[in-house]
């Protein structure tokens, strides 16, 4: 199938928004072309000439059901009819109880409390305040404040967030000595369904013996690296992981922002390896990519232990805390999700993915193709630019927006076969074509 769009560049792309606004890692004075969207619906986003994109990404892993869902609407309107916001402190309200209840029924049974954060990034500092604040309360002394993580990472944009970051691939560079200083030990080479090399938790076991009175936690996105690298890795390393935190007294947090909800073949990727986290954080597709809300969950012990120490208290309580609409939407997503058999529709996903982006693997120019759940990967030799890249998904129909060597998507749930596979090909039609 043959589909060239014509694209007319000034009239996608707006000269205001081009001089005033500011886009996601875009500079001003070269920036990226930005398509001016008008509407979108579900797997489909249409540009202001009408020119229609099958849609690779879910906007960032967020829009699992698509664009325009008719429940995710309801629940939205419904809630605004009663409150869209109203501050959580001394308040409650319905949705955020249901969202909770369901939240900690899909979370691993050790998770008792929940704190609603307003993005990824910010409930992964809430996640890591919750553990320096662990640590002192449990230690008695401020010397165990410190983070160990893996690379290739990536955990948000705010301070503490970019602090974990690949150093690398995040924004050390560009931060210099104005972030605190992590200890990184390397990404897990085990690949996931491949073989486990228990030679991998060596660098880990070594910081941890080495350091652990200096650290509160080790930080992790479960199974599937994101934004750092997008590697898939073995789920004995969790396992491991695990058992090391445990005896050298140090928490393990999971980033499962971008895992959750799925997008790995199961509800969230923890399960892959059995193993619970102490604290653990949700976000993107929490509320089927509507609003801007994340959740960090911990242990009964972690939240008390921090309640009962010095401070008294989380030290952290957001404006739009809780925000009614979110959680309205959010549980709508989660009984949208529950209707349904996601796990044979994300392995029928997986298997769809792994037989279309299979030709790549000859291909010279790629280096690795890796597909798990709904998430495929073409990583290529070389840095690709997304610029041009997306030019030509433009010109065929498609919206993919590749990161550093790494072409990939993770479309949202309700992508139709035949969509898939259009998606799929051209992603590879223009893949051969690169350097
Ligand atoms: N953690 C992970 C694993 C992520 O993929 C992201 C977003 N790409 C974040 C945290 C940050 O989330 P947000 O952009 O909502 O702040």
């Amino acid at each position: 199938m043959e589909r060239k769009n014509e694209i007319n560049e000034a009239a996608l792309c707006d000269a205001w928004d081009r001089e005033h606004l500011w886009h996601p890692y875009t500079s001003t004075t070269n920036p990226l072309p930005t398509y001016k969207v008008k509407s979108a619906r579900g797997c489909v986003i249409t540009l202001a000439d009408g020119t229609e994109l099958i849609d690779g990404m879910s906007s960032w892993w967020c829009a699992c059901h698509g664009y325009n869902n008719p429940a995710l609407n309801a629940a939205a309107v419904k809630q605004l009819g009663d409150m869209s916001h109203v501050m959580f402190g001394g308040f409650t309200h319905e949705p955020a109880i249901a969202l909770g209840k369901k939240l900690l029924e899909l979370a691993p049974d050790n998770m008792h409390n929940i704190f609603y954060a307003d993005s990824g990034s910010v409930a992964v500092e809430v996640a890591m305040k919750m553990a320096v604040q662990y640590a002192v309360a449990e230690s008695g002394s401020h010397s165990k404040t410190n983070f160990v993580t893996i690379r290739r990472g990536y955990h948000g944009d705010t301070w503490n967030a970019m602090s974990v970051c690949d150093p690398v691939t995040g924004m050390h560079g560009a931060f210099g000595s104005a972030l605190p200083i992590r200890f990184f030990v390397p990404s897990p080479s085990s690949r996931f369904g491949g073989e486990w090399n228990a030679a991998d938790l060596q660098p880990l076991e070594e910081t941890l013996k080495e350091h652990h009175d200096e650290i509160a936690a080790l930080i992790l996105e479960p199974i599937v690296q994101g934004a750092g690298g997008m590697w898939f890795y073995h789920p004995e390393y969790l396992r491991g992981a695990r058992a090391l935190c445990d005896k050298y007294g140090v928490l393990l947090i999971f980033d499962e922002i971008a895992t959750g909800f799925w997008r790995t073949g199961r509800c969230f990727a923890w399960e892959h390896a059995g193993v619970k986290p102490d604290i653990m954080c949700v976000g993107k597709g929490l509320t089927g990519g509507y609003l801007t809300m994340s959740a960090v969950l911990t242990t009964r012990k972690v939240a008390d232990t921090i309640s009962d120490g010095e401070a008294g208290v989380l030290m952290h309580g957001p404006t739009f805390m809780g925000n009614p609409l979110a959680c309205a939407i959010a549980l709508a997503s989660m009984q949208l999700l529950e209707s349904q058999d996601m796990a044979a529709h994300v392995r029928h996903m997986e298997e769809s993915m792994e037989r279309l982006l299979a030709p790549a693997r000859d291909f010279a120019n790629v280096a690795d193709v890796r597909v798990l759940g709904s998430i495929g990967v073409v990583a290529m030799r070389n840095p690709v630019d997304v610029g041009e890249f997306q030019k030509e998904c433009v010109r065929r129909g498609v919206w993919i927006r590749p990161f550093g060597r790494n072409v990939y998507i993770m479309p949202p749930y309700v992508i139709t076969d035949e969509q898939l596979k259009y998606l799929a090909e051209q992603m590879l039609e223009i893949v051969k074509t690169l350097p």
